[in-house]
């Protein structure tokens, strides 16, 4: 029998990338700004004191920041009513000088994500969450969708995987990754099985993966022998283990194996505030029309 090649494991940089997109945006908003346009400008709630979400918040404005957006916060305290927050978003929707709007997630228990979500003009709601843009996503209409699997299908697309005819495999099915990226993928015509907790023989059906993407936040589920040779494996995981980031794929392992493989720093992380550059940048074009 001859000998099968090794396979050289694509590592993909998703900083690079998301830096050479926001290089483009950056100059797009420049060239208008000089001209006498405002430049794009997104809203930030932050409801509670969650240290993490705050971190998340501050990277966003950076990000924002460095492209010549404006960013507004608007940080609420844990015990916001839930009618206050939908005060705070209504002004906020009819406020002609904000292009976006994003809640940022956990909200406390006592306020409902899918009210809130609700009651974001969908034409504002850059996180693509609310009903209106589940639902073109859903019917294959035009919207503004989910930004990490936006980002997964900018990094697919920019390394050429084929994805017609293709066997995705989505391990999660949260309103944020799993459930957007399986739609997105079958939007492309692959042929996609969506997993979670309760599925049954989950490396069984990775294996027949030619796209595997883990949405799961277990530390390394994804093992080598789950995946089939040459496939495109996707790491959205971001937990942490001993202090250290730690991703759902067991990265070195599938090295040699996997065909493409997104790492767990610098991988989907990246896009994933791009897409949200990225959708602000499309509502203030169309409010502004440029
Ligand atoms: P989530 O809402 O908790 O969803 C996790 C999904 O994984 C659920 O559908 C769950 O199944 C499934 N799951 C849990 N354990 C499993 C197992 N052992 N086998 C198979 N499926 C299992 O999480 P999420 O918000 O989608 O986020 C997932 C991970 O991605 C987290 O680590 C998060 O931090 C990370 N993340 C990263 C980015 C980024 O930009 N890098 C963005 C978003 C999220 P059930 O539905 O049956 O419970």
């Amino acid at each position: 029998m001859p000998d099968t090649p090794p396979i050289e494991t694509v590592v993909v940089n998703g900083l690079e990338l998301a830096q050479e997109l926001r290089g483009q945006m950056a100059d797009e908003v420049a060239g208008h700004v000089a001209a006498g346009i405002r430049p794009p400008s997104l809203a930030v709630v932050l409801v509670g004191d969650d240290p993490a979400s705050a971190s998340y918040i501050k990277g966003k404005r950076r990000a924002c920041k460095r492209v010549g957006f404006d960013s507004v916060e608007h940080k609420m305290p844990e015990d916001t009513s839930q009618e206050d927050l939908l005060a705070l978003i209504d002004k906020l929707n009819r406020d002609a000088g904000i292009d976006g709007v994003l809640v940022q997630l956990p909200l406390p228990k006592h306020i409902d994500p899918n009210v809130v979500a609700a009651s974001l003009d969908p034409d504002k709601d850059v996180d693509g969450v609310g009903p209106i843009n589940c639902g073109r996503l859903l019917m294959g209409d035009e919207g503004l969708f989910a930004c990490t699997p936006l980002g997964i299908m900018e990094i697919l697309d920019r390394n050429e995987i084929a994805l017609e005819g293709a066997h995705a495999v989505v391990i999660g099915r949260s309103m944020i990754v799993g459930k957007p990226i399986s739609l997105l993928l079958q939007r492309r015509n692959a042929t996609v099985t969506m997993c979670h907790s309760r599925t049954r023989n989950l490396a069984e059906l990775c294996r027949t993966a030619d796209v595997l993407v883990a949405g799961v936040g277990v530390p390394k589920l994804v093992k080598a022998d789950w995946i089939k040779p040459g496939a495109a494996v996707i790491d959205v995981g971001a937990t942490h283990v001993d202090g250290e980031p730690v991703g759902d794929v067991d990265f070195e392992a599938v090295q040699g194996i996997a065909g493409l493989v997104t790492p767990h720093r610098r991988g989907v992380g990246p896009m994933t505030i791009t897409m949200l550059l990225q959708n602000t940048l499309a509502t203030w074009r169309q409010r502004m029309s440029v």
